[in-house]
């Protein structure tokens, strides 16, 4: 296996990834049909990240001055978006229009950029799960 560079850990296009997108990828699909390109860039994302051993990095819990797991960064709608403007497969203008669209889609179905039902603003981000 190729050495990887040192910050695969919040790396998310990996080669895998990004030739997943290029083929699959086309501008006749709908948002939700954008969900499951996601979600099956998401796959690739957790076998590459398992192939390499890939570990969420560890941060200092101020709530309880102990080391906690963080959690690793998934893609999302928004983010494909990006990186179809940041590979060339998008222009500025078509990015931004999609986003549009998405946000529209987003206000009036109550989904997030994970493709899940909008909640209550989780506690997650302040006080993870394994605190306490
Ligand atoms: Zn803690």
């Amino acid at each position: 296996m190729i050495n990887m560079p040192k910050g695969q850990s919040t790396m998310i296009w990996f080669p895998e990834l990004k030739n997943i997108l290029k083929t699959q990828w086309e501008f006749s699909l709908n948002i939700q049909e954008h969900f499951d390109l996601m979600n099956i860039l998401n796959d690739e994302l957790n076998k590459v990240r398992k192939d390499l051993n890939v570990k969420p990095p560890k941060y200092f819990c101020k709530h309880c001055n102990e080391r906690h797991e963080s959690v690793l960064n998934m893609v999302t709608i928004t983010s494909m978006y990006f990186a179809l403007e940041r590979f060339d497969i998008f222009s500025h203008k078509e990015h931004l229009e999609l986003k549009r669209n998405w946000r529209k889609y987003s206000n009036q179905n109550s989904i997030n950029i994970h493709g899940k039902p909008i909640e209550e603003k989780k506690h997650e981000s302040i006080t993870p799960a394994t605190c306490q």
